[in-house]
């Protein structure tokens, strides 16, 4: 029986810097990056949350800081694998970690590069089982062809190595290997960037099938907003290391609070080519986080920017049910998003 939804994932007021070396051979001193921005969100257990945004806005960071592959300078992250059982992930001793990690995984974007090519697919996917002492002998097999069949691999493909695959196909190794330990959280960092968009559809549909299967949670982290849209549940947009507006995916894409999500959802292309719509021209490059503009980090692109929003911080407040947002005049616009829904046709396609 499945058990009732709760918060799986909440995350507080999460920063991290990097410090960067300047001048020449980094005779110029230090200067500090700040990649994530006191940024706090929740995922519920059985939900997919996309995060999106552009290159450098912090959602890699974001991913990585959650599972501590990399660790956060400040903030916190609660982790509810199980309703009652809770983790504060950033305080725990790296022992500790060790007993969650098997609970929280990620497939990464480059099927090409994530697997080694001298381990054989098979040795691939167990490798977390042998890692963590989790299974013994003829166990680990056993698991393993249960999820390589589970994820459209068979018995024949697990004798073989990386380079014998198509994109698509070593992504299923990588999400196989994700799964083997029964995760309750999967972080995708852009999981199907790099593959074709009929690839895209049958990976998107099977991450979507082993979600109910497993009742998986995902942070579907991708700058393909068709993917994204067709994926999640929610969707948060992130500007220059802050969220800038989250809210329930429909909402988001049709009826956006932030100029700045407005701008994304009409740059979609429509698929009706004789379309009113025009997309919103952003104005110049997305600016550097060494030294991001004062206020609002999106003030010097907006087309409605005001006096305030030079000087002050706009909060991400709630202005409908589920929808926040971070603008100072989110209650008296009224934004254009998405036409229509910017599908790969053959995401349509793949689901009859
Ligand atoms: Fe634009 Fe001002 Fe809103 Fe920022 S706060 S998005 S600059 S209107």
């Amino acid at each position: 029986m499945s058990e009732q939804p709760h918060r799986l994932m909440e995350i507080k007021n999460l920063k991290k810097t990097f410090p960067l070396q300047t001048g020449f051979l980094g005779t110029g001193g230090t200067e500090t990056v700040t990649a994530v921005d006191d940024v706090s969100f929740y995922i519920e257990s059985g939900e997919t949350l996309g995060l999106v945004g552009e290159s450098g806005s912090g959602k890699t960071t974001i991913g990585r800081s959650i599972l501590r592959a990399i660790e956060p300078t400040s903030g916190s992250v609660h982790f509810e694998p199980r309703k009652g059982e809770v983790y504060e992930i950033t305080g725990l001793s790296s022992k500790k970690m060790k007993a969650v990690r098997p609970h929280m995984q990620m497939i990464f974007q480059d099927p090409y590069s994530s697997l080694n090519p001298r381990m054989t697919v098979r040795d691939i996917i167990a490798e977390p089982l042998v890692v963590n002492k989790l299974f013994k002998g003829t166990d680990i097999d056993k698991r393993v062809l249960e999820v390589a069949l589970r994820c459209k691999l068979n018995v024949e493909h697990l004798r073989r190595f990386p380079h014998a695959f198509s994109g698509g196909q070593r992504q299923r190794i990588g999400i196989a290997r994700a799964l083997v330990m029964h995760p309750r959280f999967i972080v995708c960092d852009e999981a199907v960037s790099a593959l074709d968009v009929s690839v895209q559809a049958e990976i998107l549909n099977l991450l979507g099938d082993l979600q109910e299967e497993f009742e998986l949670t995902y942070l579907f982290i991708a700058h393909d907003l068709s993917a994204v849209e067709y994926i999640s549940d929610r969707v948060a947009v992130l500007y220059l290391g802050r969220i800038v507006e989250i809210a329930p995916s429909k909402e988001l894409f049709f009826s956006p609070l932030h100029p700045y999500t407005s701008a994304l959802m009409s740059a979609i292309p429509a698929p009706d080519p004789d379309s009113p719509m025009q997309p919103i021209i952003l104005k110049g490059e997305i600016p550097s986080p060494i030294n991001p503009p004062s206020g609002c980090h999106f003030h010097p692109r907006c087309q409605y920017v005001q006096a305030e929003c030079k000087t002050m911080r706009p909060e991400l407040k709630e202005y409908k049910p589920g929808h926040y947002s971070a603008c100072h005049f989110s209650d008296a616009m009224e934004l254009p998003g998405a036409n229509e829904l910017g599908e790969p046709s053959s995401i349509r396609t793949s689901r009859i």
